[in-house]
């Protein structure tokens, strides 16, 4: 039996093997169906991740990542987690893709999450050379630019306030004339003076050449917009990996909220003793690499106590 299964290899997954494996427990697994790294080895840079002082790739930041948690005896599996879910005895048993179960003492669930993609052509060739989904990530190199935001939520809302106090100007398109965030954020939105609205609009194409995107192509209601902008921000909702929490009947097997997020306390616990979320995944996630691996290093902590205390 697995001491701790940790479900995901991004900065949450590897940060949370790296705090576990140095920290006592020596039967440790990370299932991560793809390459190690997670979400951020999309971006093309990455400025933000204290201590490293010079703009870096995602790959070039998660490079060492895998290899520093390996050191002290993290092992990892190329493998899909399809369920996890509790025995009868309190402890854990994961399904995985290959139709293997695996028993684990506790199970650290890394899993993230996905921006949703609006669908329009070119969106997947210039995310991260200009598409974008991450304001707080990516709005500084356009500073003093003009931009675009993609969406009529509070998050794209939300987003297009934050970027107008960084870029000359922000193109707010959406593909209905009422917003659906909050009506206070939308004040917010129609007083600010940076802001300019394209309403019962879509982005129908990106385009630009290698050095990376150089403007969208929108349709208004038959009317196609040129616009030139060397960035455009993507919100048009986010999708929490929590499928592997999904029992045979549907239910969550620990308490998730209204978006799906899995709520945790201040330790990343979860509802179920023994069970632990952290990163993207977990309710109320700044999504950042650093709040990430925040997270993983305090799951992992508790759960070294847990799994050593031989609780259940
Ligand atoms: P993820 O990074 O999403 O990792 C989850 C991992 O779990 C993935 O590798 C996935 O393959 C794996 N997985 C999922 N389900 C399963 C399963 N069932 N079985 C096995 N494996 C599974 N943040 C910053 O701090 N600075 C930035 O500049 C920045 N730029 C960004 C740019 C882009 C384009 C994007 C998309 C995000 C950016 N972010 C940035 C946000 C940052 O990438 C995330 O907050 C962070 O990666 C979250 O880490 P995580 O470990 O929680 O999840
Ligand atoms: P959201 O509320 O689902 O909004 C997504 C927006 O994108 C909608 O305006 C939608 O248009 C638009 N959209 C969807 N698919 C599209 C497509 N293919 N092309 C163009 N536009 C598309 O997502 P969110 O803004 O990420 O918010 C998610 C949840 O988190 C919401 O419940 C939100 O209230 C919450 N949240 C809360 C706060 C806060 O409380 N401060 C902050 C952020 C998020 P339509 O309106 O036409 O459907």
């Amino acid at each position: 039996m697995l001491d701790l299964a940790i479900v995901g290899g991004g900065p949450a997954g590897l940060t949370a093997g790296l705090y576990a494996t140095r920290g006592g427990l020596e039967n440790v697994v990370m299932y991560e169906k793809g390459m190690p790294g997670g979400q951020i080895t999309l971006s093309s840079e990455v400025e933000n991740y204290p201590g490293v002082c010079e703009p870096v790739s995602g790959m070039e930041l998660m490079e060492c990542w895998p290899k520093q948690a390996m050191r002290f005896g993290l092992k990892h599996e190329m493998e899909e987690v399809k369920r996890v879910k509790r025995a009868e005895d309190g402890t854990f048993l994961l399904e995985l893709a290959s139709g293997k179960e695996i028993p684990a003492k506790a199970v650290v669930v890394a899993t993230g999450s996905t921006p949703k993609r609006a669908g329009f052509e070119g969106e997947e060739e210039f995310l991260g050379k200009g598409v974008s989904t991450c304001a707080t990530c990516d709005g500084f190199f356009y500073k003093d630019q003009e931009v675009a935001v993609l969406g009529g939520g509070d998050t794209a809302l939300e987003e297009a306030l934050y970027l107008a106090k960084i870029a000359s100007k922000v193109y707010l398109i959406h593909r209905r004339d009422k917003f659906r965030a909050a009506p206070s954020t939308v004040q917010r939105v129609l007083e600010n003076p940076k802001i300019e609205l394209i309403l019962n609009a879509t982005v129908v194409k990106a385009y630009g050449d290698e050095k990376g995107l150089q403007g969208v192509i929108i349709d208004q209601q038959g009317k196609r917009i040129d616009l030139k902008v060397p960035g455009i921000f993507v919100f048009v909702g986010m999708r929490v990996n929590n499928e592997v929490l999904r029992q045979e009947d549907g239910s969550f097997l620990c308490e998730v909220n209204q978006w799906g997020e899995v709520v945790v306390d201040l330790k990343m616990r979860t509802s179920v003793p023994g069970l632990y979320a952290a990163g993207d995944v977990r309710q109320d996630a700044p999504k950042q690499v650093v709040c990430a691996a925040g997270d993983g290093a305090t799951a992992a902590i508790d759960a070294i106590g847990y799994v050593e205390r031989g609780e259940k």
